[in-house]
């Protein structure tokens, strides 16, 4: 059982019902061909609903990201 959750609507399924994607830099980058060596994430392949959700999810998650190392540069004390 190959089963992943899809980030959207949070819906388990097997990887072939769902696309593989990851984030490289400020893109959506679709991995088709389960090729690319970064942090995959799944959504729902047959639904429009979790693709058109999905630059928001993004944008949601990159900003997290950025407030993460930003409080790891502020640890610095070489002032
Ligand atoms: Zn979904």
């Amino acid at each position: 059982m190959n089963n992943r959750t899809c980030v959207i609507c949070k819906k388990k399924a097997q990887t072939i019902s769902l696309c593989r994607f990851v984030l490289l830099d400020e893109e959506i980058v679709f991995d088709l061909k389960h090729k690319i060596h970064s942090y995959g994430y799944y959504f729902c392949k047959d639904s429009f609903d979790c693709l058109n959700r999905l630059p928001k999810w993004a944008t949601k998650k990159k900003k997290l990201r950025y407030i993460k190392s930003d409080f790891e540069g502020n640890n610095d004390n070489g002032s």
